[in-house]
Parts: structure tokens; sequence; C-alpha cells
């Protein structure tokens, strides 16, 4: 008996240990980007990114969110501080590897004009060793998964609208089935109906993937939407706040994020109202979006269901 509970109280040590340590994906140090001509892009950010979870980099034009974005995939080289992925310093890693390993959609759909959709998309998997076969096998998966048929994946990206375009350019970055998933402004260039139909199709995308997904805008609803927590950027590449949906807009920590959130004029009008499982979110209908303090609200409850 007493080995027993010997043993249980080893297991619970154990799983407390493991259940505290954290393990971050992306570990932004103390990064810091100078473009050569003096341009100070990223200040001093810090910032730990957990597996499985959406973390959305909003802030105005020029704020710094794709320079971030790109030190991850070493597209660009921090000139202080230090990226990790996989808990490896990315300086350390052979950058055409690393962006094999990453998916990246980028601003514009980015997609090559003279090749087919279905070759756009099973590029990334050819890079990596696949064969033809496994390659167009994983291209239609995707395709299929952002609901593009064979009909859309034999034609040329020009003969797609903006909308398919941007889904294609999402099924390319998941082709090869990475762990992690950069976004940048990648639903930036088409109408509000659509967008908010790609926003949609990404959250259940996200419930049934689980990758790490870093994603840039400047559309604070859209960052409040898909992200499990959302990293609020300012002019020099500083982080303003760092917070979950919910907490930023119950205490936005000062006027530029109230500004950002629209809350000044009013336009927003979220508030926070105690409610029996805690404080929820509430829009300017008194319909709730969500739970304080859980992690993320409005695009799991999904804000088209409510409206
Ligand atoms: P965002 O994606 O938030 O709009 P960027 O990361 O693209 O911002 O740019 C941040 C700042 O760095 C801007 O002032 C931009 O003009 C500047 N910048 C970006 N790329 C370069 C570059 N290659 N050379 C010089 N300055 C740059
Ligand atoms: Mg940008």
């Amino acid at each position: 008996m007493s080995g027993l509970i010997y043993e249980c109280t080893h297991l619970c040590a154990l799983v407390q240990v493991l259940a505290c340590s954290v393990w971050h994906v992306i570990d932004f140090q103390h990064v810091g980007k100078d473009y050569p001509d003096g341009t100070q892009a990223v200040r001093d950010v810090d910032l730990h990114l957990e597996p499985g979870t959406c973390t959305v980099l909003v802030g105005s034009s020029g704020s710094g969110k794709t320079t971030l974005l790109r030190m991850i995939n070493r597209l660009v080289d921090p000139t202080r501080g230090k990226v990790k992925v996989w808990d490896k310093d990315v300086a350390g890693l052979d950058p055409v590897k690393l962006r094999r390993d990453i998916g990246y959609v980028m601003q514009g759909s980015g997609l090559l004009p003279h090749r087919t959709v279905l070759q756009n998309v099973e590029t990334v998997p050819l890079l990596r060793g696949e064969s033809r076969t496994e390659s167009r096998r994983r291209a239609l998966l995707q395709l299929e998964r952002v609901g593009l048929d064979a009909a859309a994946a034999a034609r040329y990206p020009a003969q797609l609208s903006g909308g398919q375009q941007q889904r294609v350019g999402v099924a390319r970055a998941l082709a090869a089935d990475p762990d992690i998933l950069l976004m940048d402004e990648p639903f930036g260039a088409v109408d509000p109906l659509v967008r908010a139909e790609l926003q949609r199709q990404l959250h259940e995308l996200q419930l049934e993937l689980k990758k790490t997904i870093v994603f840039v805008t400047h559309d604070m609803d859209e960052a409040l939407a898909l992200g499990d927590r959302v990293v609020v950027l300012r002019a020099g590449g500083e982080i303003v706040q760092d917070a979950t949906p919910a907490e930023l807009v119950a205490a936005p920590a000062d006027d530029f994020v109230r500004e950002f959130l629209g809350m000044d004029g009013g336009r927003r009008e979220l508030h926070v109202q105690p409610g029996p499982a805690g404080d929820v979110v509430v829009d300017r209908y008194g319909r709730p979006l969500g739970l304080l303090g859980q992690s993320n609200l409005l695009g799991k409850n999904n804000l088209d269901a409510s409206a």
C-alpha cells in the first residue's frame, strides 16, 4: 500500500513538472531590427509562443509586423537579440530548410502566375523530396480543405477570384504539413464578406489541425476574431499590449490601444458584464462573445452564428 502511495506521489510530481514547463515553439528574446538606412523596425521584442495557438500581431502600417514575422523563417535576420524556433537559434539553421519546414502565406497571394493552382501547391512537398504522386495527393487534399475542387486546381491563378487566390495561398502553406504557419495579412486583398468567410474557414482549419499560427493584420476586428492571443504593436516595433482578446477589450493598456479598438468613438462598444460562470464580454447588442480570461472567444463562438 505504502509502495502504491509512493508511486502516486511521484507520478503527481512528474505531472506537475510537465504541466508547469510550458514549451515554446517560437521564442523572441529581446529582438531588435534596424535596417541599413537607419530605420528602427523592431525595438526590443520579447515574445514566447506556445504550440497549437494562434497569435495575432496587430498594428498600423509600418509597426514592424512583417519584419517580426520574417525573422521566424530567416527572411530577415535580427540586428539584436535571438529568435529561437523549436528551441534552436535560427541563426544556426539552414534558411532554405527552415523555410521549407514552416508554412508561409505572404502579403498578396504570392502565387506563380505561369503555373496552375495544383502546380503551385505541390511545389513545397516536391521540394521536400516527396514523390510526384504523394505531392499531388497532398496538394489536392489541401485544396479540398480550403474549398477548392479539381476544376479550380487545373486553372491558372489569374483565372481565380481574389478570395480563391488567397485560399490557394493557404493550401500551399499547408501542403508540407508544417507545425508552424506564418500568415502576413493573408486576407487583406479581398472584400469584407469574403474576408469573413476566409476567417471562418481558417478558424475551422485551426480547430482540426492545431498549428502554431502567427498571423499579421492591421485590422483589429480580424485580430480579435482569430487570436488566442493578440499582440498590439506601435510604430518603431514596440509591443504595447499582449493579451487575450477579452482582456484586451476589458482593459486596454493605454489610449493607443483604446483608439485602435475603436472604443473611443463607441464604434465597437464591447464591455464586460458579470455572468454565472465569470465575467462575460458582450457587444453593443448585449450578445455574449466569450468568457473573460479564457483563450479566444470571438472566433470560437462563431460571430456569424450569433449575428
Ligand atoms: P508592417 O508590416 O507593420 O507594415 P514592416 O515590418 O514592413 O511593417 O516595416 C517596419 C518599418 O521598417 C517601416 O518603417 C518600413 O518602412 C521599414 N522597412 C521595412 N523593410 C525595410 C527595408 N528592407 N529597408 C529599410 N526599411 C524597411
Ligand atoms: Mg507588413
